[in-house]
């Protein structure tokens, strides 16, 4: 396929940007067992193709960060990215093509920013203007030769460090994101937490994930909506703890199968909303 047709099947899936990085580059990223996965999932990796997804549904009270409101990204991105993957195995029917959201042991940031998508924001995230760093990536990942034009690794952020300041838990250094201390991770984190983490979490607006660090940010200050129907509609705003009552694992599961704060079941968001009412 030539860049102008992958252009129009990215464009016609709904990503807002896209690009291709050969899959050596990425190799500083991958530790030695990741690059294992990635060759029992793909014999001989060569291109990483990586496309941004929009969605932001505008500032809507809720208890739930933005990006978990509308349909699990996870299932949303790799249907979207399905529809390249068709088109590419029919023109390269010996070839294989891996879609993934989140889920692959691939460095999708990474590969974004050395494919020349947005900017590297100093949050650790892609910003694509218009769409601020609300945009979910998704990677394609395939042993065909592709031939795409070499891109220049994307440009940082102005370096504001808005987004360092408004930490709540200093997790964000200049390093990156002490996964161990941000919110995000620790509203999800099942089991015993440490007294400052219940600190932390009681005084926490959000019962899953965290925006802080993007809501600072200047490039989000008028984010452009999503055009991604499954992103604006039918949206799960908040949580209460009536919505809860009564479910086990599975019926929890049965319930929000489509949402991506169900993965850790019942028993985080409770915890968290409990913190709330203390
Ligand atoms: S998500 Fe929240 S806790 Fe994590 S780095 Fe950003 S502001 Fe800090
Ligand atoms: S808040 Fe400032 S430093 Fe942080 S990602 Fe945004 S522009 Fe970059």
């Amino acid at each position: 396929m030539t860049h102008a047709e992958l252009d129009r099947a990215f464009t016609a899936a709904g990503a807002a940007a896209w690009g291709g990085v050969v899959y050596e580059r990425l190799l500083p990223w991958l530790s030695t067992a990741a690059r294992s996965d990635v060759e029992n999932l793909c014999r001989r990796p060569r291109m990483v193709l990586t496309a941004a997804f929009p969605y932001y549904a505008g500032d809507r009270p809720g208890n739930l960060s933005l990006y978990a409101r509308g349909e699990d990204y996870h299932r949303v991105v790799t249907r979207r990215l399905d529809t390249i993957c068709d088109l590419l195995r029919k023109e390269y029917p010996e070839e294989s093509f891996f879609p993934a959201a989140d889920n692959s042991p691939l460095p999708e940031r990474q590969a974004a920013w050395l494919s020349g998508i947005g900017l590297r924001g100093e949050n650790g995230l892609l910003i694509l203007p218009p769409y601020g760093s609300y945009v979910f990536l998704g990677t394609i990942l395939t042993g065909a030769a592709l031939e795409l034009p070499t891109a220049q690794p994307a440009p940082p952020c102005i370096g504001c460090g808005a987004c360092r300041r408004a930490c709540p838990t200093g997790a964000l250094g200049r390093d990156g994101v002490a996964v161990e201390r941000c919110l995000s991770e620790l509203t999800q984190k099942k089991g015993e937490l440490t007294c400052a983490q219940t600190d932390q979490l009681r005084s926490h607006p959000l019962i899953w994930g965290c925006d802080t660090c993007q809501r600072v940010c200047p490039y989000n200050a008028a984010p452009a909506p999503s055009p991604l129907p499954e992103f604006f509609t039918g949206l799960v705003d908040r949580l209460e703890g009536a919505d809860l009552e009564g479910l086990t694992n599975r019926t929890f599961r049965e319930k929000y199968a489509d949402r991506a704060f169900a993965w850790r079941g019942p028993a985080p968001l409770r915890r968290n909303l409990a913190l709330k009412e203390e």
